[in-house]
């Protein structure tokens, strides 16, 4: 079995509706995001998956992040608040779109880090 990381950075702000304390103002992060990409078999170049592909994907899901208010954005806007756990749902059902990702090569996870020391995995197996 093999596992391919990549990561990417995005900056946003939010607000954690309903919590007791600081996080219920507006408040920003800089988030981190990593996806796992699991798999058994290698192409005739020997990679499961070209990480320019994963890495280009994920990208292009956290551009749409960058600098917004996480809060009136989609699906977010419909009063699910964006913490690191649903924010890191979110980017996974987006991700597992993705045209690379087959019967042999799957999303495994995504992490999310809100900050240097705390993040959260979400995972569907
Ligand atoms: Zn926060």
């Amino acid at each position: 079995m093999f596992e391919i990381k990549v990561s990417a950075e995005f900056e946003a702000a939010h607000r954690i509706a309903g919590y007791k304390g600081k996080c219920d103002r507006l408040h920003g992060h800089s988030w981190t995001v990593e996806a796992a990409v699991t798999g058994t078999k290698l192409d005739e170049l020997g990679m499961l998956v070209d990480f320019k592909l994963v890495k280009g994907r994920l990208r292009e899901l956290l551009e749409a992040l960058d600098h917004m208010f996480l809060n009136d954005l989609e699906p977010f806007s419909a009063g699910i608040n964006p913490t690191a756990e649903n924010i890191a749902k979110y980017i996974y059902s987006e991700m597992a779109k993705a045209e690379f990702l087959t019967e042999d090569i799957k999303l495994k996870h995504i992490q999310v880090w809100e900050s240097p020391k705390s993040s959260v995995i979400y995972t569907e197996d």
